[in-house]
């Protein structure tokens, strides 16, 4: 059976959901104009695996599904220019068993949070966002964005938890559905569970 929207291609769907994905990042403060990225696993069946990654330095809130890069696992570039950060997601791809989407933010009342030397209070989530949010959250150290050292240290933080909290910088989540759309979205739901969790902490500060 067809569903409304499940016959288009794999490509298509996915390019549109990390457009989406983007979007609703940025509607909810947690990239700027041109912040953050995103990426998706598609494993055609003869297990050829390509990864669709967002652009390079584009205003993230006004992407089409025509300004995805596609990139090998390799990195060999088959379509666009994709995001400088694109060494981070193929480090997870080809490190950390089963992710199909990784999502990258810079979450404000995170960074705020660890800046502070604060801890996430995990106590204030319902069970709902601590299921969004996994078992639990890695930390990163302060590494330059892009760099190779960053992918590495992400990558490794990501085998523990679902998420990291990169210091300074913001956040990244994956999803492990087998369906990279649904993936997406379960690393989107990652993200504003940790911040909402980052903001329920600092405010729990004044109380
Ligand atoms: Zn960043």
């Amino acid at each position: 059976m067809c569903g409304i929207g499940r016959c288009k291609p794999i490509g298509l769907r996915v390019r549109e959901a990390l457009v989406d994905v983007m979007g609703l990042l940025y509607e909810r403060g947690l990239v700027g104009v041109r912040g953050g990225n995103a990426s998706a696993l598609v494993v055609l069946p003869e297990g050829t695996r390509f990864v669709y990654v967002t652009p390079s330095g584009a205003v993230k809130p006004r992407l089409k599904p025509e300004d995805i890069a596609v990139i090998g696992v390799d990195g060999y570039v088959y379509e666009g220019r994709p995001s400088v950060e694109y060494r981070l997601h193929l480090e997870v791809y080809n490190s950390v068993e089963g992710v199909r989407a990784v999502v990258h933010s810079h979450n404000p009342a995170t960074v705020l949070l660890s800046y502070k030397g604060l801890s996430l209070d995990t106590r204030v989530l319902g069970v709902e966002a601590r299921y969004y949010l996994g078992e639990c959250v890695s930390r990163v150290g302060a590494y330059e964005p892009g760099s190779v050292e960053l992918a590495k240290a992400t990558a490794s933080a990501l085998k523990k938890c679902p998420v990291a909290v990169l210091e300074g910088h913001g956040a990244v989540a994956v999803g492990y559905n087998a369906d990279p759309v649904e993936a997406l979205y379960e690393a989107l739901d990652r993200l504003e569970a940790l911040e909402d969790i980052a903001l329920a902490s600092l405010w729990g500060q004044k109380l």
